[in-house]
């Protein structure tokens, strides 16, 4: 191996992902609307770099959905923080969230530095083990099950907020009805093309209130559990 190579994770470590290129990802998604600055604040202290392979480290903060194996993406930058937004608006207070599709734990690790009560699921096996592993190292305290979670987590619910992190044509009933009276969800809905990001809030009395919050591209929410 050359000096050269060697010495390139070093220049990634202190460079592509320094707290200046992570400053410069805060500010772009400042300029893209995002105003929670508790929200933000996460998402300058958690380390997206830690949650993709090696290989794209550099890339991590860039406001971009990144390839993370299994046909799997890491959720762009933006959306992220618009849907951790979401569950905080109209005054909410949430404690216990759901989330159903781990993938590399970032949106999990978000929701966690947020003080929540994180419950995730994931259908692929060998994700849910890498997310656990990026969980225990941080420090954070995550709760996970490898299930199909279109079921929810029902033993632990109700949940004040339930993000959904796979695109469905349509918001699943299940998870609805662990949404607690007063609790958001949020969920991409829509075909393989491209999906609307729903936001559905349950009042005290359990009727339901839905918005679009934007247009995205997520990745299919799909039925049973691989290894
Ligand atoms: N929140 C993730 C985004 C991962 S992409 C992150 O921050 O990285 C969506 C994830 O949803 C994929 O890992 C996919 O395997 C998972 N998924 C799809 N259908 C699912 C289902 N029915 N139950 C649980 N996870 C599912």
């Amino acid at each position: 191996m050359t000096a050269r190579m060697r010495l390139q994770p070093e220049a990634i470590g202190m460079g592509m992902t320094s707290q200046r290129v992570r400053d410069r990802l805060i500010e772009r998604l400042r300029e893209q609307g995002i105003r929670d600055e508790r929200v933000l604040n996460a998402i300058r202290t958690v380390p997206r770099h830690l949650f993709v392979d090696e290989a794209l480290a550099a890339r991590a903060y860039e406001d971009n959905a990144l390839p993370i194996g299994h046909g799997q993406t890491i959720s762009q930058p933006w959306v992220v923080a618009r849907m951790t937004e979401a569950l905080f608006e109209d005054g909410a207070q949430p404690k216990k969230v759901l989330e159903v599709g781990t993938g590399s734990g970032y949106q999990a690790a978000i929701l966690a530095a947020l003080g929540l009560e994180v419950h995730t699921v994931e259908r692929i096996g060998d994700l849910l083990r890498t997310a656990r592993k990026r969980f225990r190292n941080l420090g954070l305290n995550v709760r996970s099950k490898h299930d199909d979670g279109r079921i929810g987590w029902p033993e632990n619910g109700p949940f004040d907020a339930i993000v959904v992190t796979a695109a469905a044509p349509a918001l699943v009933d299940a998870l609805t009805e662990q949404l607690a009276p007063g609790g958001t969800l949020v969920a991409p809905v829509g075909g393989s093309g491209g999906q609307s990001l729903v936001k559905l809030r349950k009042d005290a009395d359990g009727a339901i209130e839905r918005i679009e919050l934007a247009s995205v591209v997520f990745v299919p929410l799909l039925s049973g559990m691989v290894d």
